[in-house]
């Protein structure tokens, strides 16, 4: 018995005392993903690299939205939706306590606003991501703070407008350019 009871104070305490006290977690420690939909925009990319289909994304071209979403049940905390999101707006952090009484409550949405295309007026995709890279375009043509050329000017003007173009207009476009160059080529002959 003494021999126990000595093996017991060298040994110490073996158990944590959480939830009475706080539970300390290490530096790296994956947790629940915290979304900003103030810094998403809504470009996907999360709910297509997530293994478990906790994310996803639902179009409403009536209503003229992109609505993503969050399971935490679905959840494996494996950290792919921050590694791939291009603008730091899910990330995990060290938040483990996920119990809710109403299982409804795992779920947290956030509704975005869709562009309408330039040339037919439709819905088409988020133009918070129509924004973002219309940016980084102006960005990288415009080195800087140098003097924006009318040159620079006009390939930017261009790339917006393409950019705003939904899928269907651009493959028309495309189609009247071909006819053109071709008929032109006819000309020529
Ligand atoms: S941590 Fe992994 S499983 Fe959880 S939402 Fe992100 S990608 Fe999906
Ligand atoms: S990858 Fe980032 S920006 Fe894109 S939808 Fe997911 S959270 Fe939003």
């Amino acid at each position: 018995m003494f021999k126990l009871l000595k093996e017991v104070f060298r040994t110490g305490e073996a158990t944590v005392k959480y939830p009475f006290a706080p539970l300390e977690i290490s530096k790296d420690f994956r947790g629940k993903p915290e979304h900003n939909a103030e810094q998403c925009i809504a470009c996907a990319a999360c709910t297509v690299a997530c293994p478990a289909n906790a994310l996803t994304m639902e179009t409403d071209l009536v209503a003229g939205t992109r609505t993503w979403s969050i399971s935490y049940g679905r959840c494996v905390f494996c950290g792919r939706c921050e590694e791939v999101c291009p603008t730091q707006a899910i990330k995990l952090t060290p938040d483990f306590e996920l119990a809710v009484a109403n299982k409804a409550d795992l779920t947290v949405k956030a509704v975005f606003k869709l562009a309408n295309c330039v040339c037919c007026g439709e819905p088409f995709a988020p133009a918070k991501e129509i924004a973002y890279v219309t940016a980084l375009i102006e960005a990288a043509t415009v080195k800087d703070g140098a003097e924006v050329t009318a040159t620079a000017s006009a390939e930017i003007e261009r790339r917006r407008r393409m950019l705003a173009t939904c899928p269907s207009c651009k493959r028309v476009n495309d189609l009247v350019q071909i006819a053109r160059i071709t008929d032109q080529q006819e000309k020529r002959r």
